[in-house]
């Protein structure tokens, strides 16, 4: 394979040359500072830094709003708020998910002795293939956790489905899925409930929190208990719990972040066209498409080598650092890959042929409202010397 460097032969082209900024995938969104400022002068205020306090009710509500559910129950980060759901709808022994997720989704389950089971994913859409699913079922399984991988909802009726003829419980990982829509269902309507993630690099950001929103009245009640130790009252524990509360200051940015919300899509929207166009005719590699009638908030651009490619996956992530633009393979190798999971799995490769192959191809590209449109066309550009001088 002939050795191309993408500086000198883009110099060499009159094009950009390396950025002299390293650009990273998932930089922070960041809303209105003075705005977040007047809401801090207010929270000092008030003394009132926990607890349930002003903001973060005002934020759930909001929260619950946009994705039209009944309930949002706020929570200190995603993985605390998955816990707690598990736990709240009292799942134990064995529960699907897929393999190719962020690790949260397992340790999830294994943190409370719940064991995760793999299934595979469609090779198309990166999220569970509901005959896998089936497959993986046995008379230990208590439910089902699926996951909208980046911001793209699972197969929810084909879940539903199998859930209902097992007797199974079903959730959503939708960690990726803030203000996304399924077939104009917004994510938060599906399964028994869907665990947001408001770490800072996600789509949108609380610093670092999370969220269960459901229609459910009893499953709401009972998470709210559980977040707060189980306190019903100022001396009275009804339940175990944990604490996973918000605090103020995360609900303050919470709320901020989303006044920018409109603004972070539209930007979103416009690298992944740009992306899109500039990519698309380049033999071996394509982007993961969107259902453009959905909601959707474009957070990863998701390159996918394949064999065609000129160039490796590996070898085009090589070279984009060595131009600093620090793109990145994501959930490599799957969680069954992972050292606390491969042991208890050493067969699922064979299970699991397509969440390797789409571990093995992906490239996240960056994105967000860091990245201007002339930024997003060098590194297109980049990509297309690489791949074209390389073919
Ligand atoms: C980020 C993420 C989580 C965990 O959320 P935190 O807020 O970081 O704890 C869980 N699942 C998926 C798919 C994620 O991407």
């Amino acid at each position: 394979m002939k050795q191309i460097q993408v500086s000198k032969d883009l110099a060499i082209n009159g094009a950009a040359p390396a950025f002299d900024q390293p650009l990273h995938v998932g930089r922070p969104n960041i809303g209105d500072r003075d705005l977040f400022m007047k809401y801090a002068e207010g929270i000092f205020d008030r003394r009132w830094l926990s607890n349930n306090g002003p903001l973060v009710q005002e934020f759930e509500q909001k929260v619950a709003d946009y994705h039209k559910v009944k309930h949002c129950v706020s929570m200190c980060n995603g993985t605390v708020a998955l816990e707690i759901a598990i736990r709240a709808l009292g799942l134990t022994g064995e529960v699907i998910i897929p393999s190719y997720t962020f690790v949260a989704t397992a340790h999830a389950l294994s943190w409370q002795a719940i064991t995760p089971v793999f299934a595979d994913i469609d090779p198309v859409t990166h999220t569970l293939d509901p005959a896998s699913v089936r497959r993986m079922i046995t008379p230990r399984t208590t439910g089902i956790i699926g996951v909208h991988l980046w911001g793209r909802p699972a197969e929810t009726e084909a879940l539903q489905q199998i859930a209902d003829e097992h007797n199974l419980k079903l959730m959503y990982d939708a960690a990726h899925a803030f203000g996304c829509s399924s077939k104009g269902t917004m994510v938060g309507n599906f399964g028994a409930c869907e665990v947001l993630s408001f770490h800072a690099t996600k789509f949108f950001n609380t610093f670092e929190g999370g969220a269960v929103i459901t229609n459910d009245d009893d499953l709401a009640e009972k998470m709210r208990l559980m977040r707060n130790f189980g306190f019903a009252g100022f001396d009275n524990v009804v339940h175990m719990g944990i604490n996973g509360k918000m605090i103020e200051i995360a609900a303050a940015m919470g709320l901020v972040n989303l006044e920018a919300i409109d603004h972070v899509i539209e930007i979103n929207r416009r690298n992944y066209h740009l992306y899109k166009e500039a990519l698309s005719d380049l033999p071996g590699v394509s982007l993961l498409s969107f259902n453009e009638e959905d909601h959707n908030n474009y957070q990863y651009v998701v390159m996918e080598v394949s064999e065609g490619s000129s160039v490796s996956r590996d070898a085009i992530i090589e070279a984009l650092h060595a131009e600093n633009i620090l793109a990145r393979k994501y959930f490599w190798p799957g969680c069954h890959g992972m050292k606390p999971y491969r042991e208890l799995y050493p067969h699922a490769s064979l299970l699991l042929q397509n969440s390797e192959k789409v571990a093995d191809r992906v490239v996240v590209l960056p994105t967000g409202t860091t990245m201007s449109k002339e930024m997003v066309e060098a590194v297109a550009s980049v990509i297309r010397v690489l791949i074209l001088g390389n073919a």
